[in-house]
C-alpha cells in the first residue's frame, strides 16, 4: 500500500463508494478507500430478513435518481431487478458500481488510530501507516451498536445488528427494547415466527406527527405494521408499551430483569434485543479530532468539515448540516460533491464543470440545506 496519499476516505460502505465515485466522475484522482472488511461489509451483517424500508425504482433521468443510488447514473433496481433489497443485494450493488469505475480500495484493512501530523494526518491501520493531507470518514454506524445508554446492556442484551437471522432467535416470549425503525420490524420479523414479542419504548416513531422519515416511522414499516399486527395477520403477537423507559437490564435466577426509570421491575425469560440504535463511527473512531453538541452530535462546518481539525470531512447517515438529517442515501448522497468541489477548491483542482452541473440537475448536489425542511400539506 502506497504510504502517502492526497486523500483518505475510510470505510467503503455506500458513502465511501459514493464519494469514490464522485472523485474520479468529477476528476480527483488521487485517494485511497480503507475498508475493514470487503464493500458493503455492514450490509452483509444485515439480518437475513431485513429490507430496505426505502423503495429502489428506475426514475433516472427525469432529475430524480433511484433513492438507493450513490451515483448520479447508477439504479439498484436496474441492476438486481429488485425493489427491496436485501443487505446481500445492496452489497452486490456497490461491489459492481466500485468496480465498473475502478475505485481504489484497499479492502481487508482497519483503520486502528488516528494522529495528527503537523498539517497531515497519519493513519495507522492492519496493513502499514498512511499519511493523508486530506481524511474522510465514511465509516457509517452499522460497526458501532449502541450498548451504552442503558446499564447492563452489553452484558445481557442482544443488539439488532448483531442478530443473523431472526430464525436463530430461540424461545416463544421475545423482548425488544426501543421503539423506532428496527425494533417495529424486529418484533414483525418474530411475531411471524410466531413469538409473543413486548416492545418498551420510552417514545415510538409510530406517534410521530412530524413528516420526515428520519423521525417518523417509515411508510412501509408503518404498513407492514398495520397489515400484519393490526390486521392480525401473524401468528404471534405483539404488545407495545410507550412511555416505558428502560435503565437497567441484569441477570436474574430464571432469565433477566429490566428495571425502569420509575424503578419498577420487570421479568423476561429471555436475553432482550436491543434496538437502541447506533453510534457515530467518526467519533468513536476519532474523538479528538471532533467537536461536539450537547446532544452527542458532532460539530461540522458547510462543507461537512471537522470544526476542529482542518481537512478532516464526516460523510454519511451522521450528518447533520443545520437542522437537517442526513440518514438516508437519498440525504447523504447529495453532500458528496460538496466536499469534492471544496477540496477541489483549496487544491487548486479544475473539477469538470459539466459534471458538477449534471450532479446538480439530479438532485446530487445540495449546498443550502436551509429549505430541506419537510413538509407535507395533506
Ligand atoms: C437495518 C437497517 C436498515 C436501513 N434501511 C435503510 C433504507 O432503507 N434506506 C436508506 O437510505 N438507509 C437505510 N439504512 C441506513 C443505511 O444503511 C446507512 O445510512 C448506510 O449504510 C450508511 O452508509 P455508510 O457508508 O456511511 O456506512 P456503512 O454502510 O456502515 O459503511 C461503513 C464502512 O466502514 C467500514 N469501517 C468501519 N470502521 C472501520 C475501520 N476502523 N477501518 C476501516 N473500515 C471501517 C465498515 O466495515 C463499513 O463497510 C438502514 C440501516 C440499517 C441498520
Amino acid at each position: 500500500m502506497k504510504a502517502e496519499r492526497e486523500i483518505v476516505i475510510i470505510g467503503a460502505g455506500a458513502a465511501g463508494v459514493g464519494l469514490g465515485v464522485t472523485f474520479t466522475e468529477l476528476g480527483i484522482t488521487d485517494f485511497v478507500i480503507l475498508e475493514k472488511g470487503a464493500v458493503g461489509n455492514s450490509f452483509t451483517h444485515w439480518p437475513q430478513e431485513t429490507r430496505f424500508i426505502t423503495p429502489s425504482f428506475t426514475s433516472n433521468g427525469f432529475g430524480m435518481s433511484d433513492l438507493n443510488a450513490i451515483a448520479v447514473d447508477t439504479a439498484p433496481s436496474y441492476t438486481l431487478g429488485k425493489e427491496r433489497l436485501s443487505g446481500i443485494d445492496y452489497a452486490e450493488y456497490l461491489q459492481l458500481v466500485s468496480d465498473e469505475y475502478q475505485l481504489p480500495i484497499e479492502g481487508h484493512c482497519t483503520v486502528k488510530s488516528i494522529k495528527k501530523d503537523q498539517k497531515k494526518y497519519l493513519i495507522e491501520t492492519t496493513k502499514g501507516t498512511i499519511l493523508a493531507n486530506y481524511l474522510i470518514f465514511a465509516v457509517g454506524e452499522f460497526s458501532f451498536p449502541n450498548k451504552t445508554n442503558i446499564e447492563g446492556a452489553d452484558r445481557f442484551g442482544l443488539h439488532y445488528g448483531e442478530v443473523d437471522s431472526w430464525r436463530k432467535i430461540e424461545g416463544r416470549h421475545q423482548t425488544i427494547i426501543g421503539g423506532n425503525e428496527s425494533a417495529i420490524d424486529a418484533a414483525l420479523e418474530l411475531a411471524k415466527l410466531g413469538k409473543e414479542v413486548s416492545v418498551y419504548t420510552k417514545s415510538s416513531g409510530l406517534d410521530a406527527k412530524e413528516a420526515d422519515p428520519s423521525i417518523r416511522l417509515s411508510p412501509h414499516t408503518r404498513q407492514k405494521f398495520v397489515d400484519l399486527h393490526v390486521n392480525q395477520q401473524v401468528p404471534g403477537s405483539i404488545k407495545l408499551y410507550t412511555s416505558m423507559e428502560i435503565r437497567k437490564i441484569s441477570r436474574s435466577a430464571v432469565g433477566y430483569q429490566l428495571i425502569t426509570d420509575t424503578g419498577a421491575s420487570i421479568a423476561i425469560d429471555n436475553l432482550p434485543i436491543l434496538c437502541t440504535g447506533f453510534d457515530n463511527g467518526a467519533k468513536v473512531l476519532a474523538s479528538s479530532l471532533f467537536a461536539c453538541k450537547e446532544n452527542g452530535e458532532v460539530r461540522l462546518n458547510q462543507f461537512d468539515e471537522s470544526t476542529i481539525a482542518e481537512n478532516v470531512f464526516l460523510t454519511g447517515p451522521s450528518v447533520r448540516n443545520q437542522s437537517v438529517i442526513f440518514c438516508y442515501v437519498y440525504k447523504f448522497r447529495q453532500r458528496f460533491a460538496v466536499i469534492a468541489n471544496e477540496i477541489a477548491q483549496r487544491q487548486g483542482y479544475a473539477l469538470d464543470q459539466k459534471k458538477l452541473d449534471y450532479y446538480k440537475q439530479q438532485s446530487f448536489y445540495l449546498d443550502d440545506c436551509s429549505d430541506c425542511e419537510v413538509t407535507c400539506a395533506c
